[in-house]
């Protein structure tokens, strides 16, 4: 490996986590990036007319997320996040007002389903037997196939964890994949479950550590660089087409690795398979700093349009999830009626809305259906030296931050073997 010239293209986390691996095997990295800036789906920017610094959706990461712990550790990226000393969701019903909290104890049994005051409001600790129904599921079984609606624990744990981890409602997500995420996040006990908070924002604490890194160790980065096509000679890449940017050679002991997003990677292979719809994602910012929250806290909410609310230096976030139905409705619409959820959610009374921000992300990842998740690829190509990174290759693991830097991982590995 050592002084082997990898090409990377696109620096999000899949990308930036194969760079830091191949990096630290010796490799000389090349990282290409079409936006001026790293992390693609996952960073922080600043919002000009919001007045303040945002991240591109709010992403909630757990001490369980393997990957995602390992690229934070080699990055130095730990003192960056608020670490929570327990496993704790907690949740508001706007329908009931009811609140509650989700607190799994640490051990990998969940004998904290026997307490009331642990679980879900309403709920009966047999109920959680249901999630063992997930393991059995067959490949073409949705959420809602193996979970039947219509229990508390359905609306009120179910039901938020699909649409939240899978980006995808319970009616259509694979069931499979939601046991996945549940066997290695739930299942090994609250241990996994504290909760990471970014101190500042996405960038700060994913994106830029590991950009210093890979400065250190000699990788040369491009901004602006956006790859148009690829030239196939002989079974592999001969040369990379940058437009205006130039063309890159691709010796025949050099590797490609590309981590850009699966509509891209579609249009630049030729025959590859890849997921091929997608579903949104809302962001609601408010420029406001509640008194009665901790500026790093989150909520679950039930029962409303507002999914997750976070409360952050300076502002409110809140993320609603496989938010397709609500793409078409327009911004000072959703604000309204975000803005009315959340003044219950935080118990901010009559106040009037402040400076708002609607973000609409329309493919904010893959549909986790059965039928997508067959379309993902592996790292490995058929062009010997082309290798496959992304949220939607085939990691087992959902569009997320885990999945994202696993696949890197798994991508660099497959390179250096
Ligand atoms: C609003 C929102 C909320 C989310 N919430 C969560 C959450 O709570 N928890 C969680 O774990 N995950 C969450 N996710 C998902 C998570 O952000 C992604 O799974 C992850 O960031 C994907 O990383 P990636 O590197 O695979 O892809 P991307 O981040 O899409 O990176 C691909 C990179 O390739 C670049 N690129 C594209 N085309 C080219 C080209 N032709 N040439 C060069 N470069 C190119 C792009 O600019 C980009 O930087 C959320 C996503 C969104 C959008």
């Amino acid at each position: 490996m050592h002084g082997r010239r990898v090409h990377v293209i696109g620096a999000g986390l899949a990308g930036l986590a194969a760079a830091m691996r191949l990096a630290k095997g010796g490799a000389h990295v090349r990282l290409y990036e079409a936006a001026q800036n790293a992390g693609g789906r996952c960073r922080s920017y600043l919002d000009v007319e919001l007045g303040c610094r945002v991240d591109n959706g709010n992403h909630l990461l757990v001490s369980g997320n393997d990957a995602a712990m390992a690229y934070v550790a080699e990055s130095e990226a730990a003192a960056t996040f608020i670490v929570r000393e327990m496993a704790e969701f907690p949740f508001v019903d706007l329908r009931s007002g009811e609140r509650w909290s989700v607190r799994p104890t640490d051990h990998r049994f969940p004998w904290w389903v026997l307490l009331a005051d642990r679980r879900v409001a309403g709920s009966r600790a047999w109920d959680y037997l249901q999630a063992l129904k997930l393991r059995g599921a067959r490949i073409g079984e949705t959420v809602k196939d193996v979970l039947p609606p219509g229990s508390v624990l359905y609306d009120r744990l179910w039901r938020p964890l699909t649409v939240a981890a899978l980006n995808t409602v319970p009616e259509e997500a694979s069931a499979r994949l939601l046991w996945r995420l549940f066997s290695e996040t739930f299942g090994r006990g609250g241990a996994g479950l504290h909760a990471l908070l970014p101190r500042e924002g996405l960038s700060e604490s994913l994106v830029d550590p590991a950009l210093r890194l890979l400065a250190a160790r000699g990788a040369e980065a491009s901004f602006g660089h956006r790859l148009r096509g690829l030239t196939i000679a002989s079974g592999a890449v001969a040369s990379l087409d940058f437009g205006a940017k130039g063309q890159v050679d691709v010796a025949a002991d050099e590797a490609v690795l590309l981590a850009v997003n699966a509509p891209v990677a579609a249009d630049l292979v030729p025959d590859l398979i890849a997921p091929t719809e997608f579903r949104g994602i809302v962001n609601a910012h408010y420029r406001i700093e509640p008194g009665n929250a901790s500026p790093h806290s989150f909520l679950g909410v039930v029962g409303g349009t507002a999914e997750w609310v976070f409360v952050k230096p300076g502002h409110v976030s809140v993320t609603i999830s496989a938010a397709d139905h609500l793409i078409d409705r327009t911004a000072e619409d959703l604000a309204q009626v975000i803005w009315r959820d959340v003044q219950r959610a935080l118990d901010l009374g009559a106040t009037p809305m402040p400076h708002w921000r609607i973000v609409k992300e329309k493919r904010a990842t893959f549909a986790a259906t059965p039928a997508q998740l067959r379309r993902r690829p592996g790292s490995v190509t058929s062009h010997h030296n082309l290798f496959l990174a992304g949220d939607w290759t085939d990691t087992g693991w959902p569009s997320t931050i885990e999945g994202a830097i696993r696949s890197g991982f798994a991508a660099a590995q497959a390179i250096v073997a």
